[in-house]
């Protein structure tokens, strides 16, 4: 049987992820559906995952996905008939830290908040539930009754066979080579098959690729940055009388433990990180494994015997290295692809992929069913990433250290050490000189504090009161009773211009932007719930165009909200972050600073406008706008062309 020539939607990947996304359309009535696999169902990486089926996440939502991910698979057997191996073992993380001590603890009670079971353990309680362990350094943990493990073939097996009961069409060794795009459209894609090969004409397109998820993004052209690493595990000979434990997770060991039918499986997640395939997959790769490296888990195994003496006596059976996707901040890719308007992504699993699936297939389909996020997945949204972000050496870079971090303490303010300096100010070097201590954001370096002379310029990481407390806290009272000037071009601006720029931004803001030329707006874009979709000061410049400024990490996704809803107004969207250095001079001070420093009249400039000065030898547009609550301008040079281009009407 060769695949239709038309679907409502073609899933491509037959991994966990995309026979999670085929059995949620056809749950919500998709029957049209279409899922395309290269090679055989679950060769890429599902089918040499451990199976641990977590739900402690880093946030709310994603604590959500993963709970939802758990109670699916505790019923995907009764209702597909196919064993999924899903026991709920419970699982046990343990600290050896207080700073990890206390992560474990905000996790458990965030998990809490969201309904899963989960509670703190001492180190009796600890023995009790794993005798096996060698409490050494223990310093307590936290029990979630509800995790499970389970096989993540069949998960994705049964998956598949609910996903054709309720008629979608599943092809095996059917290899997409090309995807259709009109404009914003996806219209069709190329399979091959063999000797065979066809075309797809299509309503939605959902690359669920897994590892390939970059390459087939770039069929579509759309960026889906990941990259793949090696993750190993070994596998223990059977052990004579291990019956059923719970997962265990001693992350600062970067090890993690499931008793599997009577043997142990030991995986780390290391902090020197491998990153593979740096010039593509390998075209034949299919359940395929990747060259073992003793010498790299080594240190691993050595820790994990102290910890679990019993390991010194089994032998190994398997030494697995497997590849599997990392993204830049190690959250998975899911939602409507930037610039397009059916080209889905569910993709860059981060080493969760199983405990994800039901989840992220759940609300991806939800999504493509309502045209809009059943509920916040900002966390996830495949919009958060900026184009640069594809970049394969800054991926390499950062994608293993996001990997090389998934065990790591996650402290608050965490900086990235790698591909940093992707985007510097022009006023870079001065705040070097003055002590900044850089911090990024979206590849832009921004001061996130500034060192007292002789001061280390270091984060020292930790859950209290940060190194830094007493360095920000006087720039706050020199903001609060005096002045302070600091540096925000990363900024992201976005100018809206055109005949219908008035009429198009007050279709998308809340707030009124009929304003006259020099009168500042603050306002959200909403959405169609009356949610807000961004958070943004709109400048009107002219008559026909509007400097509309957001947060540097959601330029991307703002700029492409807006597109969205463009429709047929006849206005340019365009990003001019680049075109604006801005310097925001705040504090009841700022008038007296800013009439020394230039001619204009700061008495009368009143709050919510704009308007030209004159700043050294050249122009700078100020806004008397105020992001402390004090008095405040922002300036803005003005090195590309920005104020009025026309004259004002009003
Ligand atoms: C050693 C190891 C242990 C792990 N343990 C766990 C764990 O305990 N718990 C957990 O939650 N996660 C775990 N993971 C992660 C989990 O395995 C992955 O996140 C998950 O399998 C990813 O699923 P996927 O569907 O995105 O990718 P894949 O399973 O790789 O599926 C993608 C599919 O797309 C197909 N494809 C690619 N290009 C094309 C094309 N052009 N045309 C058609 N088809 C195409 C591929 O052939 C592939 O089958 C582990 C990973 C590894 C490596």
């Amino acid at each position: 049987m060769t695949p239709p020539t038309h679907a409502r939607a073609v899933i491509i990947g037959g991994g966990v992820i995309g026979a999670s996304v085929a059995w949620h359309l056809t749950k919500l009535g998709w029957t049209d559906v279409v899922l395309l696999e290269r090679k055989r169902l679950t060769s890429g990486t599902t089918w040499h995952a451990a199976g641990l089926i977590g739900q402690l996440r880093a946030t709310a939502n994603m604590t959500r996905l993963a709970r939802y991910s758990a109670e699916l698979y505790g019923g995907l057997e009764a209702e597909t008939g196919i064993a999924t191996g899903f026991r709920q073992v419970g699982s046990i993380s343990v600290a050896l830290t207080e700073a990890r001590h206390e992560e474990l603890l905000r996790l458990a009670s965030m998990a809490r908040a969201f309904g899963v079971p989960t509670e703190e353990v001492g180190p009796t309680e600890i023995t009790d539930r794993y005798p096996h362990l060698n409490l050494d350094g223990v310093i307590g943990g936290v029990w979630l009754p509800t995790d499970g493990q389970g096989d993540p073939a069949n998960i994705t097996l049964a998956m598949i066979k609910g996903a054709r009961q309720r008629g979608a069409q599943v092809f095996e060794n059917t290899r997409v080579t090309g995807i259709r795009r009109t404009g914003d459209r996806v219209t069709g894609v190329d399979w091959e098959a063999g000797e065979t090969s066809g075309l797809i004409a299509c309503d939605h397109v959902v690359n669920c690729a897994g590892m390939w998820g970059r390459e087939v993004g770039l069929m579509a052209g759309v960026p889906v940055p990941l990259q793949a690493c090696e993750h190993f595990y070994i596998v223990t000979e059977p052990i004579a009388g291990l019956t059923q434990l719970p997962v265990l997770r001693v992350p600062d060991e970067c090890a993690y433990y499931k008793e599997d039918a009577g043997k142990m499986m030991l995986g780390a997640f290391e902090p020197n990180a491998k990153p593979w395939a740096l010039d593509g997959i390998p075209a034949d790769f299919e359940f395929d494994e990747l060259p073992p490296d003793f010498d790299h888990f080594e240190p691993i195994l050595e820790n994990a015997i102290h910890r679990m003496p019993m390991l010194a006596e089994a032998g190994i059976h398997t030494f697995f290295n497997g590849p599997e996707s990392f993204t830049p901040d190690n959250a998975y890719h899911l939602g409507l692809a930037p610039g397009t308007a059916n080209v889905w992504v569910a993709a860059g699993f981060n080493s969760v992929g199983i405990q994800s699936a039901g989840g992220a297939g759940m609300a991806l389909a939800q999504w493509m069913e309502d045209g809009a996020q059943p509920f916040d997945l900002g966390d996830v949204d495949i919009a958060r990433m900026q184009p640069f972000q594809n970049n394969r050496r800054y991926l390499k870079d950062r994608a293993t250290e996001a990997l090389g971090l998934l065990y790591a303490d996650h402290f608050p303010y965490r900086q990235k050490a790698t591909a940093r300096g992707v985007r510097r100010s022009p006023l870079h070097h001065l705040l070097e000189a003055h002590g900044a201590v850089m911090g990024e954001i979206a590849g832009w370096e921004r001061a996130n504090w500034f060192a007292a002379p002789g001061q280390e310029r270091e984060y020292r990481y930790g859950w209290g009161r940060q190194n830094w407390f007493e360095n920000t806290a006087a720039e706050v009272a020199a903001i609060r009773t005096g002045v302070g000037m600091y540096e925000m071009s990363s900024f992201g601006k976005i100018r809206v211009e055109g005949p219908d720029a008035e009429a198009f931004l007050n279709r998308v803001c809340g707030n009124d932007v009929a304003v006259p030329p020099g009168r500042i707006v603050y306002t959200q874009f909403l959405n169609a719930k009356g949610g807000i979709a961004a958070d943004v000061t709109v400048t009107r410049l002219s008559e026909d165009a509007y400097l509309v400024v957001t947060p540097a990490a959601t330029r991307p996704a703002d700029q492409d909200w807006l597109e969205r809803r463009r429709g047929e107004a006849r206005v340019a969207i365009v990003d001019v972050t680049a075109g604006e250095a801005v310097l925001a001079v705040m504090g009841p001070r700022a008038r007296a600073v800013l009439a020394a420093a230039s001619p204009g009249d700061f008495d009368r400039f009143p709050f919510g406008t704009a308007r030209e000065i004159e700043l050294g030898l050249g122009l700078a547009r100020a806004h008397r706008v105020s992001y402390v609550g004090e008095l405040g301008w922002a300036g803005r040079s003005m090195s590309a062309p920005t104020w009025p281009s026309t004259p004002s009407r009003r």
